[in-house]
């Protein structure tokens, strides 16, 4: 009875070897699932992370590019405001220059306006001369003869052929006297 006792008691053993064992099976399969779990969550995040890395080195290089290309523009810019204010600077001068001119113009301007009106003055007078040189009645020929004896010398030889008095005093004539310029 001994051996089939201790056949029995060798059957409990290992029934309860075999739950222990069905047991720690089952705890190492639930830790399996869970260190799978584990490694699971674990390669998400690692690859959330590496993702985010990405993005956020995506968006480093973008705004790095953006940086740079703001850079760029800003570069072009102040170029072109250095350009414009370049550009304005020799508008300035030439205007300045053109003033400049424009006021020695004036002044030769001037100059030459002064020059006319003592030249049309003088033309004035000298009209007036040329006039005067006229005779009084026809305004056609010159003044050859003065008058006797007013002596106005105003008279062309027909028209003082035909005066009998003076055109300006009325002095009735009595002769008439040939002046000669020299
Ligand atoms: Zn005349
Ligand atoms: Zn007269």
């Amino acid at each position: 009875m001994t051996t089939t006792t201790n056949i029995d008691d060798d059957l409990v053993a290992l029934q309860r070897r075999e739950f222990d064992l069905r047991n720690m099976i089952s705890r190492l399969s639930n830790e399996q699932l869970g260190f799978q779990g584990d490694i699971l969550e674990f390669i998400q995040n690692m690859d959330e992370k590496l993702k985010t890395t990405t993005t956020s080195t995506q968006a480093y290089q973008e705004a790095s590019s953006q940086v740079d290309t703001n850079k760029s523009q800003l570069h072009e810019l102040v170029k072109e405001k250095q350009r414009l204010e370049a550009e304005i600077q020799a508008q300035i001068q030439g205007r300045v220059m053109d003033q400049s001119e424009y006021t020695q113009l004036e002044t030769r301007l001037d100059a030459l306006l002064e020059v006319y009106d003592a030249l049309m003055e003088k033309s004035e007078v000298l009209e007036e001369r040329q006039k005067s040189m006229n005779c009084r009645i026809c305004s056609e020929r010159t003044v050859e003869f003065a008058l006797v004896p007013c002596y106005h010398l105003c008279y062309c030889q027909p028209c003082t052929e035909t005066l009998t008095e003076c055109a300006i005093c009325h002095e009735p004539k009595k002769g008439a006297q040939r002046i000669y310029y020299g």
